[in-house]
């Protein structure tokens, strides 16, 4: 098979993977070195014709010697399987780059043999790249749990961002679905990248400068939004994840029927991220943000709103006077919104209007906050209508708002 072959196959393989955002990584040029890492993730999927790529996204195989049964790549699947020698991705890394087509490389691939034989592969690429072709790029490198912990200090030295899979949020998921691997093992893979960053940083030696993630499939199973956030919760306090990518499933060819017959909406995916970015920066709990009577997110309206409706005797919150924690639970408020009140308001009152100037959400904010010139009045905020009032953008326009919920 030539190598155009492979690219199509093994790049065609790799989309199922969201977890290549390449964002928090510096690593300087060497002299004579190739690339640089702009430090803001760009990443994305590579297309096969070549254009428009900022991180070459491959497979190094699609054979795999597991069975899951959401993957495309898994053991019984009937799909044309390809292989690249660990020589060919350096070279295509290093002639794309050239190019200017890529700013790095996102490599991971199917279990051939077992996870050390893999991870070897994985290493080789990327210690190539590094050591004789002095590639300053970025590099992911996608863990098989189960690698030696030799395998994983050995991998953190060459790649930017190290990466294992939780795949689904409970262990009775991944009995379902994908019977041969286990939570357990899967975190000791974070564990122990975790360990080592942490040694790292301590002796100040450069290792996956740009910290780990991790991915989930949000559907396959009927794990409840409450489930999934509580275990990224736990991801995130257990071994400082960087991300953690949820990815809605989608069926694949030939599907088991074990599976969904449909794939999860796209708007719940969505609502997994704000929550997400509530919890790590808005200093939410996964407690507040669904109840045990709604597990689910509202697909609706955003997480935040959501805990704002439920919460009406919280407000209205007094912006010239209120803590950060409050001012953070306003709908239409942001992080980098609420910093700007808290210097501004020492010196000067806000109303309304000014707070429109910080480009909040006044529209939406207005019925949830005391200004000096306005104060929602009760009915307002008991109003059954309010939701109607205040609802959210539909996802795909707020897609991109995320940091200002
Ligand atoms: S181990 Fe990874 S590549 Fe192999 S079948 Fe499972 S999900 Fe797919």
């Amino acid at each position: 098979m030539d190598l155009q072959a492979k690219l199509t196959i093994l790049a065609d393989a790799a989309k199922y993977d969201a977890s290549c955002a390449s964002s928090g990584s510096k690593r300087k040029r060497e002299k004579d070195g190739l690339g640089n890492t702009t430090g803001i993730g760009i990443c994305h999927s590579y297309t096969p014709d070549g254009r428009c790529v900022s991180l070459l996204k491959i497979l190094l195989t699609n054979y795999c010697v597991y069975d899951c049964t959401y993957c495309v790549n898994r053991v019984s699947s009937d799909i044309p399987r390809a292989r690249f020698t660990p020589e060919e991705v350096v070279s295509l890394t290093v002639e794309f780059y050239k190019r200017n087509y890529i700013e790095g490389l996102f490599l991971s691939s199917g279990v051939i043999q077992s996870p050390d034989y893999t991870m070897e592969q994985l290493i080789a690429v990327a210690k190539t790249l590094r050591s004789e072709q002095k590639f300053g790029g970025y590099i992911h490198l996608k863990m098989a749990p189960g690698a030696s912990k030799d395998l994983v200090a050995e991998a953190g030295k060459w790649a930017d961002r190290l990466s294992a899979n939780i795949e689904l949020p409970r262990q009775v998921d991944l009995d379902q679905l994908a019977p041969a691997k286990s939570h357990v093992e899967i975190q000791s893979t974070m564990s122990n990248i975790h360990e080592r960053i942490e040694e790292a940083r301590e002796e100040k030696q450069k290792f996956a400068s740009a910290g780990q993630s991790t991915q989930m499939i949000v559907g396959a199973t009927d794990a409840s939004d409450a489930m999934i956030l509580e275990k990224s919760s736990s991801l995130y306090k257990s071994y400082r994840m960087r991300r953690v990518y949820y990815s809605a499933f989608s069926p694949i060819p030939r599907r088991d029927s074990r599976l969904p017959l449909i794939a999860a909406p796209l708007a719940r995916e969505h609502r997994l991220y704000e929550a997400d970015w509530l919890l790590r920066f808005y200093g939410y709990t996964v407690g507040e943000l669904t109840t045990p009577e709604e597990p689910n997110l509202s697909l609706e309206n955003d997480p935040k709103l959501s805990w704002a409706l439920r919460n009406r005797s919280f407000f209205p919150v007094d912006v010239n006077l209120a803590p950060e924690e409050a001012l953070l639970r306003v709908p239409g408020l942001g992080v980098r919104s609420v910093r700007k009140i808290i210097k501004i308001r020492r010196f000067h009152k806000f109303r309304l209007e000014d707070l429109g100037r910080l480009r909040a959400a006044v529209v939406r904010l207005k019925f949830f906050v005391i200004t000096s010139d306005s104060n929602p009045s009760v009915w307002r905020l008991d109003s059954q209508s309010l939701p109607q009032l205040v609802k959210s953008p539909s996802p795909q326009l707020s897609l991109f708002q995320t940091g200002e919920l």
